[in-house]
């Protein structure tokens, strides 16, 4: 059984095609990664999952149960964490959470314990009794997801879980997330930060007007879309016309260094060491090399840079 599975989805908004035949499964207990530029169609392909909006043609399934014809079922699998902050924010995170278990048919008796409960997983029994504005803004996103998992649902949909929290708190975040992910919960996430998608995400498919364009693990992706970079330094200048031979790596010679690109480190590197120790008195002092990263992928695959994407 897969906890999604989206078959052909279509969604027309008049002329604009939001999603043509999107098809995609996230596994069971996965951890997988949405991205995209602004206007890809992540936003429609969410709201199509939580049953928010109607496909025009193609099917969504969560965990077997489809969103449209089995709604209620579908979407009790699932907890959406939204960018907004959907909080009555003079309350108490604690007030908050007590409310939401409430709206969702939560026994009376059974409602504090999974709320306290909630609160300790993600840290925040010291500051159950605080009002939502006075918390940090890491706090305040760690409160939104407890928020989606007050429900327990299998499947939880994190819409950009850290934007705006600075680089220490989204850390913490991510401690939080990969505790729950490995207890069982299948998460997918969507965010403008590369590293957050590199760091914690299994799987990631990258979707483009309205079209997955790939969709496998972050490093078979850069495997596939980079080349390797290598960048030596030696103990004086080069001269760019020893590296003749080297033409097909793109040498770039600056001063005492050289940088190449291609897809065999190993040659590629040989070679222009080759090069530079057939020189009387040349020495290396150093080497570096990189495979690329996500960042790369999603600028070859979308045309766009990350940065770009960022509202
Ligand atoms: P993303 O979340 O990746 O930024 P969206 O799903 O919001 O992308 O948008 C996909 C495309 O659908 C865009 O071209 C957007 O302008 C269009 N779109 C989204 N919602 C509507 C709507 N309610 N009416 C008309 N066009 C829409």
């Amino acid at each position: 059984m897969h906890a999604l599975e989206v078959h052909q989805a279509i969604k027309n908004y008049n002329k604009v095609k939001a999603l043509k035949r999107v098809s995609l499964t996230v596994r069971k207990g996965e951890f997988f990664g949405l991205l995209g530029p602004n206007g890809a169609g992540k936003t429609t392909l969410i709201q199509a999952i939580l049953g928010l909006c109607r496909l025009s043609g193609g099917t969504i399934q969560v965990f077997d149960h489809d969103v449209v014809a089995e709604y209620k079922k579908a979407r009790q699998l699932i907890g959406y964490s939204p960018q907004e902050m959907n909080f009555e924010k003079f309350f108490t995170i604690e007030k908050n959470l007590l409310h939401h278990a409430g709206f969702f048919g939560i026994p009376r008796k059974e409602r504090n314990k999974t709320v306290q409960a909630l609160l300790k997983q993600f840290g925040l029994t010291e500051k159950a009794r605080v009002q939502i504005f006075k918390l940090s803004g890491g706090m305040q996103k760690r409160a939104l997801i407890c928020k989606a998992l007050v429900s327990k649902p299998q499947l939880l949909i994190l819409d950009e879980p850290t934007a705006g929290v600075d680089v220490e708190q989204r850390h913490d975040l991510w401690k939080y997330l990969r505790r729950l992910n490995a207890e069982g919960t299948t998460i997918i996430l969507t965010t403008h930060y590369i590293d957050e998608a590199q760091a914690l995400c299994e799987r990631v498919g990258i979707i483009n007007l309205g079209e997955i364009k790939v969709l496998d693990s972050p490093q078979n992706l850069i495997n596939k879309y980079c080349d390797s970079r290598v960048c030596i330094e030696t103990n004086k200048p080069l001269n760019k016309d020893w590296f003749a031979n080297c033409k097909k790596w793109h040498p770039h010679i600056k001063e005492n260094s050289v940088s190449a690109h291609g897809e065999r480190a190993g040659v590629m590197t040989e070679e222009l060491l080759r090069v530079i120790l057939k020189q009387p008195s040349y020495r290396v002092e150093d080497i570096s090399v990189n495979r690329g990263d996500l960042e790369d992928v999603f600028l070859k695959v979308t045309g766009k840079s990350f940065g770009e994407c960022e509202k």
